[in-house]
């Protein structure tokens, strides 16, 4: 009978002028969708979304959604009063005990008085509600500046009352700004990378290229598992898997060993266009970060951006990679990225890349290896994986 009830806060979106009715509706279809099949109805008041979620869905589930759904940058588990003081009062001293208070510990309480003509002013408000605090723990102090708990009341239509709140992950609600395709490989980068563009509001797909029986079972589990880390972010992924051992060994044994792994981002970037058109995505995400690696070079980039026709987005491209680490630490990518499956860009590796390949010399190579045939037949045998908004792999067959 009872919803429970979430009170959430936007953060960037409220500065999207014209725009924002769009952005804020695709928030709420992102938040509603997360929580399926759970019953939930969110409104607005006032630059906040109350969302109202049937009783049975379970907490965690429900901090989860809200966690890493970008665009929201706070919310807290609400109780709504009556709006007068001992309501008020009386819902504050219920929901206290099961709270984070503690006695022996800081407070302080905070309230927002949006209706004016409520009787007691917000000061008023804020020392009778302490009074109920202290009733529930006689020993807590107050603490205005640093206290170690808030509890805060805001009067509006309603009365809500809340004590702890989460930060969200910011940013902007995915699907607001077009879509793209991730290529996804099994380390520590790309994850953080697609993670970063889903907060920007990209809706993304994914691509991984496979090379069994070079790269075993394991390192594409470990890719899926990927997946399902960072699909909660990005409202759902597909996971295309696309076996490339063909185009590599092609690449292997007929071009210059010093080229081959130029060689295989060009085809990548081929392929991944191929399947962006297919999947309704203009652009292209990579990990790639200037000067990581060999291929990571400006007349590197330079050369791949000119394989494809769509944009190239590198949310990385200025980091390094303590700052990467820490983000996959964060969003929980890290420890599944550092088990030690190879991915096929080493088992391909030359010994000597080149760095700095003049953009039309690379091209002519790349024309000469003829890839169009294993891109093609790569394509024709992917295998799609897919994840719901909570990272659960769906069952295709079921
Ligand atoms: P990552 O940590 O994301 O693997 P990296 O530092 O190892 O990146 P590279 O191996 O040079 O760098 O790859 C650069 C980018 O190319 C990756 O971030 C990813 O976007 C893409 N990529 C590399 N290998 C694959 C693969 N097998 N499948 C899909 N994308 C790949
Ligand atoms: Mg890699």
């Amino acid at each position: 009978m009872a919803d429970k009830l979430y009170l959430i806060k936007e953060g960037e979106i409220s500065l999207k002028g014209g725009n924002r009715n769009l952005f804020e509706k695709q928030l709420r279809h992102n938040i509603k969708n997360k929580l399926r099949p759970y019953h939930s109805d969110i409104t607005k008041q006032k630059g906040r979304l109350y969302a109202r979620i049937s009783e049975e869905a379970d907490e965690d589930l429900i901090e989860k959604a809200l966690r890493t759904t970008p665009g929201i940058t706070g919310f807290a588990r609400a109780y709504q009063a009556e709006k007068s003081v001992d309501a008020i009062k009386a819902r504050a001293a219920e929901i206290l005990p099961s709270s984070s208070f503690r006695d022996g510990e800081s407070f302080r309480v905070t309230v927002k008085r949006e209706d004016k003509t409520f009787p007691l002013d917000s000061h008023a408000m804020a020392c009778t509600l302490a009074d109920t605090v202290f009733s529930v723990f006689p020993n807590m102090t107050v603490d205005l500046n640093h206290p170690d708990h808030t509890l805060t009341c805001e009067i509006r239509g309603e009365a809500y009352l809340y004590t702890e709140e989460e930060k969200g992950e910011g940013g902007l609600p995915y699907a607001t700004a077009g879509k793209g395709m991730l290529l996804l490989s099994g380390g520590i980068d790309s994850p953080v990378a697609g993670y970063m563009m889903a907060k920007r509001g990209l809706k993304l797909d994914a691509i991984y290229f496979h090379a069994y029986p070079y790269t075993s079972e394991l390192a594409l589990d470990k890719v899926k598992t990927l997946g399902s880390i960072i699909a909660p972010y990005i409202g759902g992924l597909r996971l295309f898997v696309v076996p490339f051992t063909d185009g590599q060994v092609h690449i292997r044994d007929n071009g210059y060993e010093e080229e081959a792994t130029l060689m295989f981002r060009a085809s990548m970037m081929q392929t991944a266009e191929r399947l962006a058109k297919a999947n309704g995505a203009s652009a292209i995400v990579t990990g790639e970060a200037l000067s990581q690696v060999a291929s990571q070079t400006l007349d590197a980039m330079n050369f791949t951006d000119s394989m494809t026709d769509l944009v190239v987005l590198r949310p990385l491209v200025g980091m390094d990679k303590e700052e990467i680490t820490e983000k996959a630490r964060r969003i929980g990518t890290y420890e599944t990225s550092i088990l030690p499956y190879e991915d096929c860009c080493v088992v391909f590796s030359p010994k000597h890349p080149v760095t700095r390949p003049v953009k039309e010399v690379a091209r002519k190579h790349f024309e000469e290896l003829g890839m169009d045939s294993f891109i093609e037949e790569a394509i024709r045998n992917t295998k799609v994986y897919s994840f719901d908004p909570m990272g659960r792999e769906i069952d295709h067959d079921a």
